[in-house]
């Protein structure tokens, strides 16, 4: 479903992404790990076509994305290290305006919305302006807009931030609901906690470069070898 080869990218002439290959089959848990600085972000905005600027090919859909059209994006769900939510809106208003973009009908995606909401513990502030959200109920609110159009395929970037243990819980469920549906899970960050549980296959980025692809168990024994605990130490 995603197929890179030889990416590269630098911001100046600090080379970031030093060659990065990575072929990722439909259904895969992908846990796409580092350190901070790795390249992870940068590695997710490419593939989505927010981050121009790189030398090597980027497949999603069995398509290059460069010659993509903009519906590719509708079967994409994606959740920002860091965004903007549209902070003059309620999360009613926001949401319903998400599914819009999607082209959604407006009472399946409020009806989708509502029960996401209520799963999250937002039912109260579901009438309030984004603007009085504390950051964990923002995050909320972009890993909900990403799964209103039921894409193919999730990037989650650096997820579960802000959340409390509870909403991890429940955000981890809902992992295990769309994995179960089949759907291809990129999960890219810097702590392997929840990664661990759910990923059936992770990718270690480190300095711009893929040092292990494997199983949790595979990459933990190569670990015990040394080579890859320095790494391992600067996760969470
Ligand atoms: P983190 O765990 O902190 O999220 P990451 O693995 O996602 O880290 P990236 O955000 O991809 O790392 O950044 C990789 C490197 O590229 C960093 O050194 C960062 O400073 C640099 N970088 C990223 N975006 C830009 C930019 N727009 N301009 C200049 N440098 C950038
Ligand atoms: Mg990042």
């Amino acid at each position: 479903i995603l197929s890179i080869r030889g990416l590269r990218k630098s911001f100046g002439v600090k080379e970031v992404l030093k060659g990065v290959d990575l072929e990722i089959y439909k259904g895969q848990i992908i846990g796409y790990i580092g350190p901070n600085g790795a390249g992870k972000s940068t590695t997710v905005k490419i593939i989505l076509g927010l981050e121009e600027g790189y030398a090597g090919q980027v497949q999603l859909f069995g398509k290059d994305i460069s010659t993509q059209s903009a519906a590719y994006k509708k079967r994409i769900g994606y959740v920002p290290e860091m965004a903007d939510l549209y902070d003059n809106l309620t999360a009613e208003e926001y949401l319903t305006f998400i599914g819009e973009l999607y082209g959604l009908e407006a009472e399946a995606a409020g009806e989708k919305a509502g029960k996401l909401v209520e799963l999250f513990g937002l039912t109260e502030v579901y009438h309030s302006r984004i603007a009085s959200y504390s950051k964990g109920m923002k995050q909320k609110i972009l890993i909900i807009s990403s799964l209103l159009h039921n894409p193919d395929i999730f990037f989650f970037d650096e997820p579960i931030n802000g959340l409390d243990a509870n909403s991890v819980m429940v955000f981890k469920e809902l992992l295990a609901q769309l994995a179960a549906q089949g759907k291809t899970i990129f999960y890219s960050s810097h702590i392997m906690d929840v990664v661990e549980k759910i990923s059936n296959r992770i990718i270690l980025l480190h300095n711009g470069l893929i040092v292990a692809d494997g199983s949790f168990e595979e990459l933990k024994n190569t670990n015990s070898e040394g080579t890859l605990e320095e790494i391992f130490n600067q996760l969470t």
